[in-house]
């Protein structure tokens, strides 16, 4: 009997650890499954080890490869989604130039569309999470990094050659801080989650006190954005300092794209937003400071839903909403 092609899988691939997801067109979840990428053993490797734990996923759930209809993967970029090949990836050794869709449509002969990972988290949450049935949604994923995507009357933005929305490298201080892209003063470089570890790391090498130092126990280069953000909410100065810093550029990089897009919804992803008050109600302020008041009265910034799962939900959603663009 032939068998209806009716899931898909969504992969979301990252410089630690890779998700997959299985999903049907409406994006209920039938598996799902988080594994080591193994980044240092090389783009070969690293599909295989995707391959083999698809299929474990596949049969897992009882599903037959025959009833997959399309795979969806989110990667770090640069690349070129229109034919399926990474570039190049900061944090996946060796990858330049890696025909990612042709490899898994050679493994697994299902027909593949690769998308940058930011747009598929923000796709994610625009399809099934925060931003569902809105239609102009611009996220944000503060971690190592910040990472952006641009969804506009529903559809992602990609540019015109696939580079749009890498809002982390807009520079809010050409003299600022140096960029690992080279730019200088790069929205990442101060509204990151590891911006927030680095500033505190700043201001304490600088001789400032702070209880950040008696909960590190001095080891200054144990500071993560979560300590600074317990020393916040003990009271610590410096934390406050650190904080409203990161703030105020979070702040200015989101009402930039509010007053450039007139977006109804900003999605804030990633750790952070377990700050919750702490998080959204000065960041709300610092908004409306910078924006006219008719783009801030339709905005509403909320935190995302879906958590890590969102990047490999969105690769297949992606998939399932706009195949043609992939040639699926
Ligand atoms: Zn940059």
């Amino acid at each position: 009997m032939k068998k209806t092609k009716k899931y898909y899988i969504g992969i979301d691939l990252g410089g630690t650890n890779v998700v997959a997801v299985i999903v049907d067109k409406n994006g209920k979840i039938y598996g799902k499954r988080q594994f080591p990428t193994f980044g240092e053993k090389g783009p070969e490797f690293v599909i295989k080890n995707i391959v083999n734990n698809v299929k474990e996923i596949i049969s897992e759930g009882r599903i037959f490869i025959e009833e997959i209809k399309n795979i969806g993967i989110g990667s770090p970029g640069p690349l070129d989604s229109k034919k399926g090949i990474i570039m190049g990836a900061v944090n996946l050794p060796g990858w330049r130039y890696v025909k990612l869709k042709k490899e898994i449509e050679k493994y697994l002969k299902v027909k593949t569309g690769v998308e940058n990972d930011a747009n598929c988290a923000v796709y994610g949450e625009k399809w099934i999470g925060a931003g569902k049935n809105v239609n102009n949604v611009v996220g944000f994923t503060l971690g190592t990094g910040v990472g952006g995507g641009i969804i506009i009357d529903g559809k992602l933005i990609r540019g015109a050659n696939y580079n749009a929305a890498e809002i982390g490298h807009t520079s809010l201080n050409p003299d600022g801080r140096l960029c690992k892209c080279g730019a200088h003063g790069c929205l990442e470089q101060y509204a990151s989650a590891s911006a927030i570890a680095n500033t505190a790391k700043e201001k304490i090498r600088n001789g400032s006190k702070s209880i950040i130092t008696e909960i590190v126990k001095g080891d200054i280069n144990k500071i993560t954005s979560k300590v600074v953000y317990e020393a916040l909410i003990s009271g610590d100065k410096l934390a406050k300092d650190v904080w409203d810093e990161f703030i105020k550029y979070l702040g200015a990089g989101v009402a930039n794209i509010i007053q450039t897009l007139n977006p109804e919804m900003i999605i804030i992803a990633g750790g952070v937003i377990n700050a919750g008050k702490y998080l959204f109600e000065p960041l709300k302020k610092a908004i409306k400071k910078q924006t006219f008041p008719q783009t801030y009265e339709i905005v509403k910034i909320v935190p995302a839903k879906l958590g890590e799962l969102a990047g490999a939900i969105g690769a297949a959603g992606i998939v399932i909403n706009e195949p043609d663009y992939y040639g699926l």
